[in-house]
């Protein structure tokens, strides 16, 4: 009797209000609306005037000024390495995110925001989170961690007696996670990432070819032709820098062999990860996870040849899930149609999370 209540209250609620779902990234946000879709999905990125402490532009444009601002104005990521790095930062990004989401379609009440977050994230950084989210108007603020939201946005049966298993590789973290009965049983935050690929492109255009890349152009090199197993064709890019002897510009070619020998090493790494976590996960759930597979989310998902190299290295099926880069935004969208069902799923104080390494 009661949850048929509260059912109906949701859905009264609803009408008068927008239900916003927001995939708070290292990398990129996603703000889906409902009944809308995706309506935005811009880089996290902040620009600040640091002698005002004024916000400058926000998202795609942020990231445009990246590498090219005076001093003065500063780029700032508000998740950097899965923690919630500066409160009015993130308040300012996701008003900007709640306000852009509602243009146009304001209604009578503010909008019932779900918003994924990083998993292992502390008590401090959930208060953090939601406190910023009541700040840009949120009358209601439910907060999960993406692992299990990129579950469900991927459909997979989080609520039986069966583990299903997340490889979740973002741009500053990748998380791990394995989910039963609705929750999280295991999980990892690591910092090997789309980020940590970058920087190695970085290090390994520096100490083998003697020329400065930056970031940017790192990351325009991975999405082109980063792979960890050769495939048929050998694949080039060209790649423009400053060259660290004479300090004048060049150009290189390299192929898709130099781009695994400079991320071979944090591919390991991210094998190492998966194998601590299966290790330390009950035999039960990880004979479903054998049978289930590993799910590949994030847009790590997308470097070639990497479902392969998983499933070689742990012995585990692993496949990329459909669309990998929207997995959690869609599950906050799945969350905003049955808030009633998904209450359990959602963190219900700031009290229950442990501050975790
Ligand atoms: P986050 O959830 O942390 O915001 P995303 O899931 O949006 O991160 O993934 C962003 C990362 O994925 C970036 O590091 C980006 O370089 C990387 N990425 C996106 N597309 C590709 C691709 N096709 N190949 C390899 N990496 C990719
Ligand atoms: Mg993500």
């Amino acid at each position: 009797m009661f949850t048929a209540l509260r059912r109906f209250k949701d859905k009264v609620l609803g009408w008068f209000s927008n239900d916003i779902g927001i995939d708070l990234g290292t990398a990129n946000t996603l703000v889906y609306v409902k009944g809308r879709g995706i309506v935005i999905s811009e880089p996290s990125i902040v620009a600040m005037n640091t002698k005002t402490g004024q916000v400058v532009a926000v998202g795609q444009v942020a990231k445009d000024m990246l590498g090219r601002t005076p001093p003065h104005i500063q780029a700032v990521q508000p998740v950097v390495d899965g923690v919630i790095s500066d409160f009015e930062v993130t308040s300012e990004l996701l008003s900007y995110l709640i306000n852009k989401a509602q243009a146009g379609h304001t209604k009578l009440l503010g909008p019932r925001v779900v918003v994924g977050v990083p998993s292992g994230i502390t008590s401090v950084e959930v208060r953090a989170v939601r406190d910023a989210a009541k700040a840009a108007g949120a009358r209601e603020v439910h907060i999960i961690e993406e692992p299990l939201a990129a579950a469900i946005g991927i459909e997979l049966p989080i609520w039986e007696p069966t583990g299903s298993m997340i490889l979740d590789i973002g741009g500053g973290t990748t998380d791990i996670g394995i989910v039963s009965l609705g929750g999280l049983v295991n999980s990892r935050n690591v910092r090997i990432a789309g980020d940590k690929l970058n920087a190695d492109i970085v290090a390994h255009m520096r100490n083998e070819f003697k020329i400065l890349v930056g970031e940017k152009t790192a990351e325009e090199i991975k999405i082109a032709i980063a792979s960890v197993a050769p495939g048929r064709e050998r694949i080039e890019a060209i790649v423009r820098g400053r060259d660290l002897v004479s300090g004048l510009p060049r150009e290189i070619v390299i192929s898709d062999q130099d781009i695994r020998n400079a991320i071979g090493h944090s591919i390991e790494e991210l094998v190492d990860s998966l194998k601590e976590v299966l290790e330390t996960t009950p035999p039960e759930i990880i004979s479903d996870v054998m049978q289930s597979g590993v799910h590949l989310a994030g847009g790590g998902a997308l470097i070639r040849g990497l479902p392969e190299h998983l499933t070689r290295s742990i012995g585990i099926p692993v496949v990329v899930a459909n669309d990998p880069l929207t997995a959690v935004v869609r599950g906050t969208s799945v969350i905003l149609d049955n808030l009633d069902l998904y209450r359990e799923a959602l963190l219900k104080s700031d009290e229950e999370l442990v501050p975790t390494e």
